[in-house]
């Protein structure tokens, strides 16, 4: 081994752990269109999303004027528990690929909650304890956000109520083991609390619930009840901002080696890890400083990007959220079964769809679920982590990368997320060592369902 090889681990101390979010919509050339409210269809006001959610994450959810917004001390403090997160030169991976190209990921899922969206929901938490409020309300499809919040709402003394999926709370019980221990109480989704949960109840018992129906129930619960606001882990400006600690750290930790990657990818589900780990690169692309190609990858089963449309459409089933253009395949759209339960949402976040649309996100590209399980094996054997079957997404794609190297020689860095662990997925890894993992792709008709109840907004 050359002496003055770069380490296998990339680590930062904990001053460098960002003192700000970067706030990309300072920089973008097209801001994403506003979010509209669903009965007007004029552009949500600070005092239409008041009875929702907290007063300071609104603000950051309308900022698009601050390309740094402070991170509050209370916060940081809960960071440095945790973070920096290591960057990781995937030496054996490469090896294994017989590859000429550089692949670094950048590792999330070290923390309890297994996964990046403790980044969102210690800062969520944060702001609605300072409010003053009791506690949050929130929905959980795989259970890694409904951990996360827990986590966060158990260290600032909160109360949290967690909608989980149905069909998710049965297969994994031990997420919900995990929420109760942090102090959450959980409810599966759909359930007879709420009124949209009893209608969807009425019009199919036999349910096994979906993000959007979740998202319906967490709101109105949080709007009837004095006291609560409802906290969302994905897809919203907030969230994006907040998860911006990923890719600002991966900078540093680049600029230490004196390298830069020539790509970066992430899975997409509503965007946030993708998001979080790729804008602050995006910044040197807007300022014509930098070109990294950017890859968005999203299960074949719910291919919000690569076959829906970009529209203006509700955020959840029971269409009692504001309306976000984004790529979106309806929010009626229920995905075939798929063990990626975080990437099963029908959009994407308006900032990455603006950003895909524009172009700046080079590409998005749809993978089967039995490709990614073989490309989560390799890895997990190559380079000792037991990836999540979401963050596997990514690592196919940087897979399939480093292979295109090998054959055109290019010695390309590649970058890519791993934004969560797959000690809760094991009944997924094992059905496919079973060969048992099945790959159900929606048809054209089954996605002109989900197209066709999109609302005509002409904005
Ligand atoms: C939730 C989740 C995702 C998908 O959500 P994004 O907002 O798109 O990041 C991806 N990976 C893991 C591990 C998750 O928990």
């Amino acid at each position: 081994m050359a002496e003055n090889k770069i380490p296998y681990k990339i680590f930062l101390t904990e001053d460098e752990i960002p003192r700000a979010w970067y706030n990309v919509r300072a920089d973008m050339k097209t801001d994403h269109r506003p979010i509209l409210n669903p009965g007007t269809l004029q552009p949500m006001t600070e005092s239409d999303l008041e009875p929702v959610f907290c007063k300071e994450l609104i603000k950051q959810e309308l900022n698009d004027k601050d390309r740094f917004i402070e991170i509050p001390e209370g916060i940081r403090d809960f960071y440095k528990m945790y973070r920096p997160s290591p960057l990781v030169r995937a030496y054996c991976l490469e090896e294994a690929l017989k590859t000429p190209a550089k692949i670094y990921y950048k590792y999330e899922g070290g923390n309890t909650s297994g996964s990046h969206k403790l980044n969102s929901a210690i800062a969520q938490a944060y702001y609605a304890k300072k409010q003053g409020l009791k506690g949050v309300t929130t929905e959980t499809g795989a259970g890694q956000w409904g951990t996360a919040l827990s986590m966060a709402c158990g260290y600032f003394g909160l109360d949290v109520k967690v909608f989980m999926v149905k069909i998710s709370a049965q297969q994994k019980p031990y997420r919900k083991g995990v929420m109760e221990t942090f102090g959450a109480s959980v409810t599966p989704s759909p359930s007879d609390t709420t009124e949209i949960g009893r209608k969807m109840l009425e019009q199919n018992p036999d349910s096994s619930g979906t993000l959007g129906c979740a998202i319906s129930e967490a709101v109105e619960t949080a709007v009837k009840s004095e006291g609560y606001r409802y906290v969302l882990g994905s897809v919203l400006n907030q969230v994006i901002l907040h998860q911006t600690v990923i890719g600002q750290e991966a900078k540093i930790a680049f600029e230490k080696i004196g390298d830069y990657p020539d790509v970066i990818i992430g899975c997409a589900g509503g965007g946030s890890n993708l998001g979080g780990l790729m804008l602050p690169f995006m910044a040197d692309k807007l300022a014509g400083k930098q070109a990294p190609y950017f890859i968005a990858v999203e299960p074949a089963n719910c291919p919000s990007m690569t076959r829906g449309k970009f529209a203006y459409d509700f955020c959840d089933t029971g269409m009692v959220t504001p309306l976000a253009k984004m790529y979106t395949l309806g929010a009626t759209f229920s995905p075939p079964s798929n063990h990626a339960g975080g990437l099963r949402y029908h959009g994407m976040s308006p900032i990455l769809s603006q950003l895909y649309h524009d172009g700046y996100i080079d590409e998005a590209r749809a993978v089967m679920q039995s490709e990614v399980f073989k490309a989560a094996t390799l890895f997990a054997r190559h380079e000792g982590t037991l990836p999540a079957p979401e963050s596997a997404h990514a690592i196919k794609a940087a897979i399939d990368e480093a292979v295109k190297c090998r054959e055109t020689g290019e010695e390309k860095t590649i970058l890519f997320g791993l934004s969560g662990t797959g000690y809760f997925d094991l009944g997924a890894y094992m059905l496919y060592n079973e060969g048992k993992l099945v790959d159900l792709v929606p048809t054209d008709d089954d996605l002109a369902r989900g197209l066709s109840a999109i609302p005509e907004v002409n904005l």
